[in-house]
């Protein structure tokens, strides 16, 4: 469809951060054609008037377990072995095969309500999820989390070849991408790893995995091995195919030197951290060493909201504070680690930018709410005035997937419903 929003403010790129002006915007064929232009040959199929709105580039979720919204409030201010152990993991076993399909259309909503237009999904039952991520018009990167105690464990490779067929049937969506997903270095052994690696070889995808989320699991690591997990997991190879690390809480000088030599992608989930008592990731230092940071909220289970301009507002305020340093994630870098960066974790091209040539991942806010004025500076209301709630009308690939506050793609009544019924029948 060709669209045209018509002028509107716009958050663009200038140079390594960001200018707002005023902007024609036309799309055509999923990508933004031009910024001002007509381009030749243009006929609007629709117009939106952008008068009084605010035009930002769509949220990337760089880490999240999106059936989790279904054990949203289930298990909070609870240590990390009582949430996991002994609260999510026993819950997660009575969820049956279609309660991911409706928990993953929960988290579709919220994430649509909030911005995001595409997300990082690493996800525990085959077909379900995708199932729910196709329908969803938002773009998703799937991966089926994988553990396994050897190369040859069983389990493991059953969920191995889960996660194969999803791609084999998955493969030819237009908006679906696919990763493997070992879950973290302590439960999989390192031969795992390196059977998921050639595996993900082969099938010329990525790797998305939790890393050095907490002490104990660096504890742990060094216990058993002698190497940090970040060592650990680059002796194994994962490092040699492109790798999304979540969380990387607990990282040595040395770990964060890795990362960067690897071009590894860091994705923070201050939210997921401090809930769980894992502390702050060092953001600062890795952005100050050149790793690419993004920013994810993690399950619904650990944060309980999939609301990236709060995780914004998070990002860009708790390392101001832990370092006593105001100067610290800026408004812009901010961002930047929420949307182009995200992209880039995703292993998406021309993403998370509002700039002839990229996919026309857009955001549509209203500017009539007291905390979007007096309008002086965009970006920062972005990040620190909490804007959710103005966010009117969301557009993935040119196509609108919430209009006027009314989501298109899902019927959002019957998902709310039936994420009611599975929460009662969980007891
Ligand atoms: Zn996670």
């Amino acid at each position: 469809m060709n669209l045209l929003i018509k002028g509107i403010t716009a958050v663009l790129p200038d140079g390594t951060g960001y200018v707002v002006r005023d902007a024609d915007v036309y799309i055509g064929g999923g990508v933004i054609l031009s910024l001002g232009d007509v381009p030749e040959g243009f006929r609007a199929e629709k117009v939106i008037d952008g008068s009084g709105r605010l035009l930002v580039q769509g949220l990337v979720n760089a880490h999240t377990h999106a059936y989790m919204s279904l054990l949203r409030g289930r298990a909070d201010d609870l240590s990390f072995d009582d949430w996991l152990f002994r609260n999510i993991i026993p819950m997660e076993d009575k969820l049956e095969p279609d309660d991911f399909y409706w928990g993953t259309l929960l988290s579709v909503c919220e994430m649509i309500r909030s911005g995001t237009t595409s997300y990082l999904d690493m996800h525990m039952m085959p077909e379900k999820c995708a199932l729910a991520a196709g329908e969803s018009g938002l773009r998703a990167v799937l991966s089926r989390g994988l553990v396994g105690e050897s190369r040859g464990d069983e389990g493991g490779l059953r969920r191995l070849r889960e996660a194969k067929a999803d791609i084999a049937q998955f493969k030819d969506y237009d908006r679906l991408g696919f990763m493997l997903a070992p879950h973290a270095p302590y439960s999989c052994s390192p031969d795992f790893i390196e059977a998921v690696t050639e595996a993900a070889a082969e099938l010329n995808v990525g790797i998305n995995i939790h890393l050095s989320e907490s002490a104990r699991e660096v504890r742990g690591s060094i216990v058993r091995y002698g190497l940090t997990p970040v060592a650990l997991m680059e002796k194994a190879g994962l490092f040699d195919l492109p790798c999304t690390a979540a969380h990387c809480v607990r990282l040595t000088d040395s770990d964060m030197n890795i990362l960067r030599n690897r071009n590894v992608r860091v994705v923070t989930c201050p939210a997921s951290n401090m809930k769980l008592g894992n502390g702050f990731a060092p953001v600062p230092e890795l952005l100050k060493k050149g790793v690419t940071v993004a920013l994810g909220t993690d399950g619904a289970a650990s944060n309980n909201s999939l609301n990236m301009f709060r995780e914004l507002s998070l990002l860009t305020l708790i390392h101001k504070g832990s370092h006593r340093d105001p100067t610290c994630v800026t408004a812009c870098e901010g961002l930047k680690t929420a949307s182009v960066n995200g992209a880039k974790a995703l292993g998406l091209e021309k993403t998370g930018e509002i700039r002839a040539g990229f996919n026309a991942d857009l955001v549509i806010l209203r500017l009539d709410s007291p905390a979007m004025n007096p309008r002086a500076d965009m970006i920062s209301a972005l990040c620190y005035s909490g804007c959710s709630s103005s966010v009117e009308t969301v557009i993935v690939g040119g196509d609108i997937v919430m209009e006027n506050g009314e989501i298109k793609t899902v019927d959002e009544e019957r998902v709310i419903f039936e994420a009611n019924r599975i929460a009662l029948r969980l007891g």
